[in-house]
């Protein structure tokens, strides 16, 4: 991951003026800077995450709707992002991809994901090699920085009037970052 690739959120005002006073510059104060909660009784935004046992975040009760998929890929999870906009009543998404994401190069652990589906879960390897080669496109993510980008884009061309945010959590020291939007 390129130094440049993100913008590090190590103090308060590196967050940058259009995320100040939002629910994404909330979000970076609770988890980054232990902020005190606040009382919510409404979610504030939606989260999208992946869902490596890695991550967790540092939020209040009720703030957030979270959906976790691998590489914090939404595509497959349009109907609840819809939801958590027109029922839910939120106008902001922070899409938070992470370093050593499991779903970059997915092909390069074919093998190990088909032995453990036949040791673990009973499946015979025929079927488990089937099940990889069938998903393993539609799953691979191939950077995560790249990906949160383009996932972003999709996102706010879908959703034009929802704010969002691309972001990147570093699972070494589980802080929360904002990709760098200008050099990509
Ligand atoms: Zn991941």
């Amino acid at each position: 991951m390129a130094k440049d690739d993100f913008i590090k959120m190590s103090t308060p005002k590196a967050i940058p003026a259009c995320y100040q006073q939002t629910p994404i510059g909330e979000l970076i104060l609770y988890h980054n800077f232990r902020k005190r909660f606040q009382v919510y009784q409404q979610a504030q935004l939606l989260i999208g995450m992946c869902m490596d046992y890695r991550k967790q975040l540092r939020i209040p009760g009720n703030f957030a709707f979270i959906i976790r998929a691998g590489g914090a890929n939404l595509r497959m999870s349009e109907f609840k992002v819809s939801y958590a906009i027109g029922v839910g009543g939120v106008s902001h998404i922070a899409l938070i991809g992470h370093n050593h994401c499991g779903m970059v190069n997915i092909a390069s652990r074919k093998q190990w994901f088909i032995d453990g589906l036949v040791e673990r879960a009973g499946w015979k390897p025929e079927a488990a090699r089937a099940h990889f080669d069938e998903f393993v496109q539609m799953f691979e993510i191939e950077n995560e920085v790249q990906f949160i980008l383009s996932e972003v884009k999709r996102l706010r061309k879908r959703y034009p009037k929802v704010t969002v945010a691309p972001m990147l959590y570093t699972v070494e020291d589980n802080k929360l970052h904002l990709l760098n939007e200008a050099a990509a």
